[in-house]
């Protein structure tokens, strides 16, 4: 498998942007540009990848902040997550103005909806929509690779934040995980929002909030 990930936290909330490439193509894609877009720039300059497609798992500051940014840098479309987060989107800079940094609003060339396929250097992810956390939250996943980018919703020892704004519903998303996320194979590793990445079995056994 040629496929390479970087992982490169972003925003003061270090989350993780996501970074994914073809080694022999030379395509890729960056998933939640959430800001710090010359951080960003400089690490696909790095891996020699050409960005070919934005894509956001939900509406969030620190996941879509910077999509508008890079999206101009690059000359490249931005793929939203379920249309249901655009009232999200659409609210980026006064998200920004809460937390404190500069954020622009986000008008997405298309959305996604679930069991839809994308395609991430090369490799083809199938869409999830796993709402809870925010309404339109998707996740990435490609059973080839076993391996999958959740966001919020599903995270090592922890789940997402159903607290934030009157949209957060916490019977919902962990309905999300049981139904869309618990279903993927033991050994199926993926990118968590913040913090390490860990693998469904290993969730399975010791996540709390299970
Ligand atoms: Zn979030």
């Amino acid at each position: 498998m040629t496929t390479q990930v970087a992982i490169i936290p972003v925003t003061s909330l270090q989350q993780n942007c996501t970074l994914i490439w073809d080694d022999e193509t030379k395509q890729g894609a960056v998933v939640d540009p959430g800001g710090d877009v010359p951080r960003i720039l400089a690490a696909i300059e790095r891996s020699g990848a050409t960005v070919r497609d934005i894509f956001i798992t939900h509406g969030h500051l620190d996941h879509a902040g910077g999509a508008a940014e890079l999206a101009g840098a690059l000359g490249v479309p931005v793929t939203g997550p379920d249309i249901s987060d655009k009232f999200l989107l659409e609210s980026m800079e006064e998200q920004g103005r809460q937390f404190g940094f500069m954020a622009g609003n986000c008008t997405p060339d298309r959305w996604v909806s679930e069991g839809k396929a994308v395609t991430m250097g090369g490799v083809e992810f199938e869409v999830r929509h796993c709402p809870g956390h925010t309404p339109g939250h998707v996740v990435f996943i490609s059973q080839t690779l076993n391996f999958g980018i959740f966001g919020d919703v599903l995270f090592r020892n922890s789940i997402g934040r159903t607290d934030l704004g009157d949209y957060g519903n916490y019977e919902q998303l962990i309905e999300s995980i049981r139904t869309k996320l618990l279903v993927l194979p033991d050994e199926f590793s993926f990118v968590c929002g913040h913090g390490q990445g860990s693998t469904i079995g290993a969730e399975k056994r010791s996540n709390p909030f299970l």
